[in-house]
């Protein structure tokens, strides 16, 4: 399949008081052209500062890409200044976060912020705009779309505010959505929702997805590929059914172990992989999940683990699988 995006060994992070504290840890990433990638981790594991980086928004956040590439339809972000990146933020590639509120302006009902966006940047007048406008909304899924368009973010529920704030990012017709967490607010039965409106854009639109997510059972419905992120570093990556039908590192096991009523789990005492993430810049030698690991050895207290094949388009960065072919990632990011 085409890639859209690849991001190639992307080491960021931010300065403190006790000098450069990493983030991302010479992460590999591949997003192919309408498939849906889950970036899944527990929050402090760098999910955010990856889609930050990508939309070089971590700028603004005080922090900065040290090393690597964000390549881009064959364009590397990473390079870019923030003039250029302008022109592809909510353009080419757009993003959704977890609070729909936040990503709102109360003061403009919702059809003008639609209407707005789509007059930013595909230049159409404003009678055009606002008919485009009702447009996506119904096509997010807002029923009487004409009334809802006059509407302000306060008269609407938290489930409509953000397929709003999808609509918003739909206007600009972009190639790559990325997500973070956008179903976390929601009630439960208004994430299903979302996350069946999310499918069938991607599959109507033939855009890449980002999603980013703690979730595994958000993971299981959404995802193409999964790539587990732990403190900072890919732990494991694969297809979905890889992962599911053989989690290798011992983290995502016990993500898995966690999620209620997964397979295994049924009728039991749900798993909690004890201890908490390292902070930035508390990093454990060796690897990076061993305090926490159940089946930590001693060479895991001193030696990263390499990034080994574990089966099909699938691998794991850990000792346990010394016996296979380690990955070589090419300069490009690929498998070589
Ligand atoms: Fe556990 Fe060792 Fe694998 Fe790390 S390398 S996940 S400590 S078994
Ligand atoms: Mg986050």
């Amino acid at each position: 399949a085409e890639r859209l995006l690849e991001i190639e060994n992307l080491t960021t992070g931010f300065m403190t008081e006790k000098g450069f504290v990493k983030a991302t840890d010479n992460i590999s990433l591949t997003i192919e052209k309408g498939k849906t990638l889950c970036l899944v981790g527990e929050s402090g594991s760098g999910k955010s500062v990856t889609s930050l980086s990508i939309m070089r928004l971590i700028d603004y956040a005080g922090g900065s890409i040290l090393d690597g590439k964000i390549v881009f339809r064959g364009d590397d972000l990473a390079a870019k200044d923030q003039e250029e990146m302008r022109k592809i933020r909510g353009n080419k590639i757009a993003m959704i976060f977890q609070d729909p509120m936040s990503a709102l302006n109360p003061v403009f009902s919702v059809g003008d912020q639609i209407a707005e966006s789509l007059r930013l940047h595909q230049n159409k007048s404003e009678s055009e705009a606002w008919k485009e406008a009702v447009n996506l909304l119904r096509m997010v899924g807002i029923p009487a779309p004409e009334i809802r368009a006059k509407q302000y973010p306060h008269e609407l529920s938290g489930g409509m505010c953000q397929r709003v704030v999808i609509a918003v990012a739909l206007a600009c017709n972009p190639e790559l959505l990325i997500a973070d967490e956008p179903t976390t607010a929601l009630d439960v039965t208004v994430q299903a929702q979302i996350l069946d409106l999310l499918q069938k854009l991607k599959q109507e639109l033939g855009m890449s997805i980002l999603l980013i997510t703690h979730d595994m059972g958000v993971a299981a419905e959404m995802a193409d590929r999964i790539a587990v992120m732990y403190a900072g570093a890919i732990v494991e990556e694969g297809t979905v059914e890889e992962i599911f039908a053989n989690p290798s590192h011992p983290y995502t096991v016990g993500l898995l172990q966690s999620i209620p009523g997964f397979e295994g789990t049924r009728g039991k005492e749900l798993y909690t992989i004890k201890g908490t993430i390292p902070g930035l810049g508390n990093l454990p030698g060796g690897c990076r999940f061993h305090p926490r690991c159940p089946h930590v050895m001693d060479k895991c207290k001193t030696q990263e683990p390499l990034d080994f094949k574990v089966g099909n388009d699938h691998s794991a960065v850990c000792w346990l699988y010394e016996d296979k072919a380690p990955v070589v990632l090419g300069r490009n990011g690929g498998e070589t």
